[in-house]
């Protein structure tokens, strides 16, 4: 049996950031698929390059910023300032849009300005659903962020926890709202982020490039794990380790490792259709525009405005439950409707899509979730398993925060 001093499962972004970080030790990475990359993976049809969805690099630290462009240094970045909109009641307005209440129809916005007035600061154990209204009031609440967001989640508001979106749900202020009123621009953690031309697998690219790639085991996948023995068990092999690094989903994780009750962590799953069109966009600035009404999609991208491309180059992202059944032709059909109703194609002609399934997408952090999430982390870390990323932790995070989280696991370990 090999001895390993740190064995990651996962090569996709958090795993091979942690393996970079400890490049000059002994470590070893075994990964289901026979590529790396995970989520950041990007699809090539000729004119169009496609990711899982759009991966954007946003930042929350300049460190990270920085550290991002060293390892991206020599690939065409494209710097972008963000556009962002809402399509409401068959009007498009600026996102986020709780900052914008005053594009709304006159009455419209005086209902959100009143409501928001009397809102109060949530106390106790609330549900998410309840959190938003308290904090923003009925009138933004029940406007955009709870249809928006019930069709991203694919489930009842209710059942999330009060904190699911963390630090990705804006926050406001009366001195925001009147800032954006002015028409002057507020500044949110997300206004400017990059992207590389070719995809967001250049950054998986560029790791890959510095890594000495036979340590990294593509098509081997983890089937079970043994942490009292501190042993991983694969189809070729079993490993011992001096640590392990999860970055695989908790509730997988879980399951193999027996322990854990895997079956209170829910999350929905998402239909990407990545769309390329034989015309232009009619819109040339819109990064990407939200949809919380009937429309079949909650959010549509155009990565032919991210990085300048001439024919119109979609996402188009669709929240299922993780029980549904999915038809993705018929889901192209009904999303080629919407997208004409919403004005996004008129004489366009479908030239080439490429669909992806993602399960888990979005994790549903309801209470009792939380609670087991806590518990098994801390349990394992005890055992010497550490988990990075955002499905090995349960939560809603994002590229910038694996990063991170694999540097700073890497200086405690
Ligand atoms: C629709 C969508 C859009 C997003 N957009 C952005 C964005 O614009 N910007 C941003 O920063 N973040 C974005 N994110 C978040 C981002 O995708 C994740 O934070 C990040 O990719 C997580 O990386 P990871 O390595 O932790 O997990 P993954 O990418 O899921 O990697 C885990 C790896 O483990 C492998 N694996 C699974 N099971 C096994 C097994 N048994 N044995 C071995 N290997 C296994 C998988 O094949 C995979 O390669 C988005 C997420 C979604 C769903």
């Amino acid at each position: 049996m090999d001895n390993i001093k740190y064995l990651i499962l996962g090569a996709g972004i958090s795993g091979l950031a942690f393996a970079y970080e400890k490049r000059d030790s002994d470590w070893l990475v075994l990964e289901k698929e026979s590529h790396p990359g995970g989520l950041c993976q990007s699809f090539y049809a000729p004119g169009f390059v496609w990711d899982v969805a759009g991966h954007f690099f946003h930042f929350h630290s300049d460190k990270t910023k920085q550290f991002v462009k060293e390892m991206l240094e020599g690939v065409e970045l494209c710097n972008v300032t963000k556009c962002a909109k809402i399509f409401y009641a068959d009007r498009y307005m600026s996102a986020p849009f709780q900052y914008n209440i005053h594009q709304l129809p006159p009455d419209e916005f005086m209902q959100c300005l009143t409501d928001l007035y009397f809102a109060t600061e949530p106390q106790g154990n609330v549900s998410f659903k309840e959190f938003v209204r308290q904090k923003f009031g009925r009138g933004i609440s029940d406007k955009f962020l709870i249809p928006y967001n019930e069709k991203l989640y694919a489930c009842d508001l209710d059942e999330l926890e009060r904190d699911s979106m963390g630090k990705f749900l804006p926050k406001l202020s009366f001195d925001m709202l009147m800032t954006f009123y002015r028409g002057q621009k507020g500044t949110t953690y997300n206004d400017f982020f990059l992207y590389p031309r070719e995809g967001t697998m250049q950054l998986i690219n560029s790791y890959m490039n510095r890594l000495d790639t036979s340590r990294i085991h593509l098509g081997e996948a983890a089937i079970s794990i043994d942490t009292d023995n501190r042993t991983v068990h694969t189809e070729k092999g079993d490993y011992h380790y001096e640590h392990l690094v999860s970055t695989l989903p908790l509730n997988n994780f879980m399951r193999m490792a027996r322990t854990g009750k895997p079956d209170l962590l829910h999350s929905n799953k998402i239909l990407i259709l990545n769309l390329g069109f034989d015309l232009p966009s009619r819109d040339k600035e819109v990064n990407w525009i939200y949809f919380p009404g009937d429309e079949v999609f909650y959010r549509v991208g155009f990565y032919n405005n991210i990085a300048p491309r001439e024919k119109m180059s979609l996402y188009v992202e669709i929240g299922c439950r993780s029980d549904e059944t999915i038809d993705i032709e018929k889901m192209l059909e009904r999303t080629l409707v919407d997208l004409k109703r919403v004005r996004i194609v008129d004489e366009h002609r479908l030239e080439s899509y490429h669909p992806v399934i993602v399960e888990p997408a979005y994790v549903h952090i309801s209470q009792q979730g939380k609670a087991e999430t806590d518990c098994v982390i801390k349990e394992m870390q005890s055992r010497n398993v550490h988990m990075v990323g955002r499905y090995a932790r349960w939560e809603y995070s994002a590229i910038d925060d694996s990063i991170e989280q694999a540097q700073e696991l890497s200086n405690i370990i």
